[in-house]
């Protein structure tokens, strides 16, 4: 763990590191072409990170389809040691790799600290255990003869893994740890603005003893990396976070080859609170909009309010807002920056729309900051309301620090208005009536609704979007299917 800590000191002092490689057949790669990598509190670019060709991945797919004919057959135990081994590491070094999440991603070192971090190792621990304790379907047949059929889960082959920038070692964490125990071997693809914690945990796959070319990686746009991935022939499965326009292309390419594919993608998920709400969840509220500067898939962006209790809720959630700080993410602050200037430009877009579309805007907009941190991509808490449903910032993903209030009367109406998108990822509802909160989330068209509640995870729960927002479930049991084929083995008794 020496030369582990190395590694992400140089990268937290780096003034000059020198550019970021590949990892395949669990050797550091060069690549012949960069892109840089920008801290987006400061707007700067703070180290060069590969721009992956096709041939780069025909490297990392043929290395891992050598390693796939041994590691296939190693047991679960085995496997499940390794994934121990490096859940135990990550997490010696939790804080550590909270700095460089923050400065890479944008957001608070704190939330890192807290979220980020801790549930990549989760994540490598849940999967490790679950796969032991696995257990398949049999049956015994009495006619037309007697037989014993019984269900085995083989391991597919080279998993391809594509991950966004938002959560980033949180995400792609989250589909490395079923997809090796499960008894694949991998090729993941990092998102090109987000790749240095991923870069550091190779070297702790490495460190811990993983066999050469079961994980490989390659880094850079998904237009080259991650399309070419996408296409290789020899891996037979796809699993992806990211935008619906990208999933939904990815499933086309992947069709032509009949490949295995699971799509966690956008979201535009709506609240509803019923005036016998618990004041207290208010906070909660405030929270699941704005957390992560709203680059959260979860994140609340409609908020449909009881007409009655309305105006006090408008007045008591702005002034809430209003309490966020908005600054350097390495300080005690409640949001750092937007990840990107592209993705602060659109952001910034849709609320400047708000005013011609007849809306208004309680609080919010672009922060500007000053000194080291005057070309960071900063924006406060936006709360807007008198926006009509069809309008930009009540239909399209924003994925900002933006929420939309609107008032409503009757709880059909609220329910048919949260289901009136393309969208069903998640959904959240308030009130103290249990017999209104179950009958509401049996109404909603979305894979999560949270009662009283969000962001509260079992990952032993499916996770997933209906509609445009995904295809397939993620979770212990659904993410370790995912990566098996089931076998049914019939034996003539
Ligand atoms: P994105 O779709 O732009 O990129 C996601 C990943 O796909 C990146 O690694 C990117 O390089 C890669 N990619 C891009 N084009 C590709 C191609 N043609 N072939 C293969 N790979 C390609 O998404 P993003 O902007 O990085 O992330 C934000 C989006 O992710 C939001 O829409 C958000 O809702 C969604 N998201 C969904 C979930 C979920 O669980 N449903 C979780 C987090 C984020």
């Amino acid at each position: 763990s020496v030369q582990f800590s190395q590694v992400i000191q140089n990268l937290i002092n780096s003034e000059t590191h020198a550019p970021l490689t590949n990892f395949i057949n669990n050797e550091f790669v060069p690549t012949a072409n960069h892109l840089d990598s920008v801290n987006p509190a400061t707007g700067k670019a703070w180290i060069k990170i590969p721009n992956s060709t096709k041939t780069d991945v025909e490297k990392a797919v043929e290395a891992a389809k050598e390693a796939f004919k041994t590691w296939k057959n190693t047991s679960v135990n085995q496997r499940s040691k390794l994934l121990q081994k490096l859940a135990d590491l990550i997490e010696e070094f939790n804080d550590d790799l909270a700095i460089l999440e923050s400065r890479d991603q944008g957001k608070t070192v704190n939330l890192a600290r807290v979220m980020d971090i801790p549930r990549c190792v989760q994540n490598f621990r849940d999967f490790a255990t679950a796969a032991k304790h696995q257990t398949s379907t049999s049956t015994i047949l009495e006619e037309p003869v007697k037989a014993i059929n019984y269900v085995k889960y083989d391991p597919i082959g080279v998993a391809g893994l594509i991950s966004p920038w938002n959560l980033p070692l949180y995400l792609l964490s989250f589909k490395i740890a079923p997809a090796l125990a499960a008894g694949n071997t991998i090729v993941c693809k990092p998102s090109e603005l987000t790749s240095v914690t991923a870069w550091v945990l190779m070297h702790a796959i490495k460190l811990v003893g993983f066999p050469p070319g079961v994980v490989n990686m390659v880094i850079g746009e998904g237009s080259s990396a991650g399309q070419s991935l996408v296409d290789h022939p020899d891996v037979p499965i796809i699993s992806f976070t990211g935008s619906t326009l990208i999933g939904k292309k990815i499933q086309e390419s992947a069709a032509k080859l009949n490949k295995k594919v699971s799509l966690e993608m956008g979201g535009k998920n709506g609240a509803i609170v019923y005036s016998d709400f618990d004041w207290n969840d208010l906070s909660t509220i405030v929270r699941s909009a704005f957390l992560n500067q709203g680059e959260i898939c979860l994140c609340t962006s409609r908020l449909f309010v009881e007409r009655n209790i309305y105006e006090e809720f408008v007045g008591k959630f702005v002034a809430e807002a209003k309490k966020y700080t908005v600054g350097d993410p390495t300080s005690n602050v409640n949001l750092g920056a937007m990840n990107s200037k592209i993705h602060f430009e659109k952001v910034k877009s849709y609320i400047e729309t708000v005013t011609e579309q007849g809306g208004k805007i309680h609080c919010g907009g672009v922060q500007l900051l000053d000194g080291e941190f005057k070309n960071g991509y900063f924006i406060a808490p936006t709360v807007i309301t008198d926006l009509a449903d069809n309008s930009k910032c009540m239909t399209d993903e924003i994925f900002g620090p933006v929420v939309c209030i609107t008032p409503f009367d009757k709880d059909d109406e609220a329910i048919e208005r949260v289901n009136s998108t393309p969208y069903g990822l998640s959904a959240t509802v308030w009130s103290r009536d249990s017999k209104r909160l179950l009958n509401t989330a049996n109404e909603l068209r979305v894979g999560t609704v949270w009662c009283n509640t969000w962001l509260t995870r079992d990952l032993g729960m499916p996770f997933g979007g209906c509609k445009q927002s995904g295809l397939g479930r993620e979770g212990v049991h659904d993410s370790l299917h995912f990566y098996a084929d089931a076998k049914t083995v019939c034996v003539k008794l």
